[in-house]
């Protein structure tokens, strides 16, 4: 079978792969000078920095990343550290007890900072459990678990169209306890009132916030893994487009997927942006699903329920602001020795979303991160150097001047504020990078960036990865919920489950059609 993929970011890349390993033909286009899209790492005066992705699940052994390295033969090159992240709000700051204190250390201090919340808290962490052991066991084969899964979920299935604002005012009356686990959804520009509530639980996993947190214990299913990918997420691109290669497939950068050919229904192929034509027998796309459906492909070609229910509707998060700085000091004294603390200034998420989708900065006044790589992965900058990244959500389109004229100026003002908790960032800076929202959009080709793909949201579901156009297949961060790296690579791989278990039954069906003349 002869198979064009556009773009080599994750989800491109790993379809590729596991297409090529499997002895089709696969031709790679990619519209970028180099290859990765947003897992790309940037490298200037000896430093080191990823685009995006910082801390990753599922990549441990036996979790469904690494399953996917293993099948493409490349586990042994994928390196990870484990992680963790420590929050700073105003009033407090979440860091991980020196001595472990156990799984449930945050339950605890909570308690301890909002003492009126206790019995919400409990009742949160029972949510939490059962959410985390239904999640397991939905990555479980087999008819047991399928059961457990079903007698598991039947105590909460009252909640299951809760949006994360019920469940925090189920939980917690206090704004700024609800802020501790609503406060990641700033990432996601989603309200609380339309994100959905147990979701909540997961992307609040207590892992994520101590290294030492068992993942397997007591009679519990296992919880995923948090974890750093050892000299950034270049090291999995390099391994996948490897395996690429190897198998005979080829990538092409600089080089533009500007239509897809259609005849009948059927996806025929695409042009390039050299006006070249290309056939192939399947096509896998990645990057934004406006792009696609209605510029390469274009909404006559496409049922009025798909555009209406995926497309017009379309929810994604807003892009970022970000500036990388190489440092001769070691910044993570700041943050007892984390190489990631998220800095929230504020306790209304909810507006600084609102504001966001506006189209005005927040400059930096409602929070930003700092990221420190080199900290677990110390080739990312010289010897006794360090490699820093700071950056905030921030809107594509700005209501009020551009981000060109904007960003020196927005650069110092967000390293003002990030200073003030991280000193001496600017004194001892040697090198700086400077990404706006209009940076990303280039290295992803959206008109729209968004940082991490479709967003989890109570009625609007993300593009189906089967298009309506036979032969056509939509994969990466716009048709997963929430994309994230892992969810790239294992979006990717059941895609390409789904085209072979289909191309298998054309050809069973093929071969009793002859027999049977
Ligand atoms: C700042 C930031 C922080 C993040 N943090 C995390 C994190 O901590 N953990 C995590 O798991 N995830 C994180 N993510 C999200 C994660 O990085 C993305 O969800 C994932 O990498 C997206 O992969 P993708 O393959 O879908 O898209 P992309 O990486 O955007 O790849 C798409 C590729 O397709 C190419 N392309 C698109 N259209 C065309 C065309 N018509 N012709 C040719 N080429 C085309 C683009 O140039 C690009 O190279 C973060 C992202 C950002 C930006």
């Amino acid at each position: 079978m002869k198979v064009i993929v556009i773009g080599s970011g994750i989800s491109g890349a790993t379809s590729a792969a596991l297409l090529a390993k499997e002895g089709h033909s696969v031709i790679v286009y990619e519209q970028h000078e180099k290859i990765g899209g947003i897992t790309a790492t940037i490298e200037q005066d000896g430093y080191r920095w990823d685009w995006g992705q910082m801390i990753v699940p599922d990549l441990s052994d036996n979790e469904p990343g690494r399953l996917v390295l293993e099948k493409l033969g490349i586990s042994e090159k994928i390196k990870t550290i484990k992680g963790y992240r420590e929050n700073y709000f105003p009033d407090f700051r979440i860091r991980k007890p020196q001595k472990f204190k156990g799984i449930y250390w945050r339950k605890e201090y909570f308690k301890e900072l909002f003492p009126e919340d206790a019995k919400g808290i409990d009742k949160y962490y029972k949510i939490y459990n059962r959410i985390h052991d239904l999640t397991g066991l939905f990555n479980k084969p087999g008819l047991l678990a399928k059961l457990k899964l079903f007698l598991k979920f039947l105590p909460i299935m009252g909640k299951k169209n809760w949006s994360a604002q019920q469940l925090m005012d189920y939980c917690f009356s206090n704004k700024k306890l609800q802020a501790v686990f609503i406060g990641i959804l700033a990432d996601y520009v989603a309200s609380p009132e339309v994100f959905p509530g147990l979701i909540i639980p997961i992307i609040n996993a207590e892992s994520q916030y101590d290294e030492r947190v068992p993942l397997d214990y007591g009679k519990h299913e296992h919880r995923s893994s948090w974890t750093f990918i050892e000299n950034g997420c270049i090291e999995l691109i390099n391994a996948i487009v490897g395996v690429i290669t190897k198998c005979g497939g080829k990538i092409i950068t600089n080089m533009a997927v500007s239509k897809i050919l259609i005849e009948s229904g059927k996806g025929k192929g695409v042009i390039t942006s050299d006006g070249k034509v290309h056939e192939a027998d399947v096509v896998v796309a990645s990057g934004g699903a406006k792009e696609l459906f209605l510029d390469l492909i274009e909404a006559k070609y496409l049922p009025n329920d798909f555009i209406n229910t995926y497309i017009n509707n379309l929810f994604t998060t807003e892009s970022v602001f970000m500036v990388h700085l190489g440092v001769d000091y070691d910044p993570s004294v700041h943050q007892n020795g984390a190489a990631l603390c998220y800095y929230y200034l504020t306790y209304d998420i909810n507006e600084s979303i609102k504001e966001c989708q506006k189209g005005i900065y927040h400059e930096g006044k409602d929070g930003f991160l700092v990221y420190i790589p080199s900290v677990h992965s110390p080739n990312m900058a010289p010897p006794g150097h360090h490699a820093v990244t700071v950056y905030t959500i921030a809107p594509n389109n700005l209501i009020n001047g551009n981000w060109e004229d904007k960003k020196e100026e927005w650069s110092e003002k967000l390293l003002d504020i990030a200073e003030k908790h991280v000193p001496g960032l600017r004194e001892h800076t040697k090198t700086k990078i400077i990404l706006t929202p209009e940076d990303f959009k280039n290295r992803t080709y959206l008109k729209h960036h968004a940082f991490g793909g479709t967003v989890p949201h109570l009625t609007i579901p993300p593009p189906p990865h089967k298009s309506p156009i036979e032969g056509l297949w939509f994969v990466g961060a716009q048709s997963e919920t929430y994309g994230g790296v892992i969810g790239g690579m294992t979006g990717a791989d059941n895609v390409v489950k789904m085209m072979l278990k289909e191309m298998n039954s054309k050809t069973t069906k093929q071969t009793f059609k002859s027999f049977s003349k």
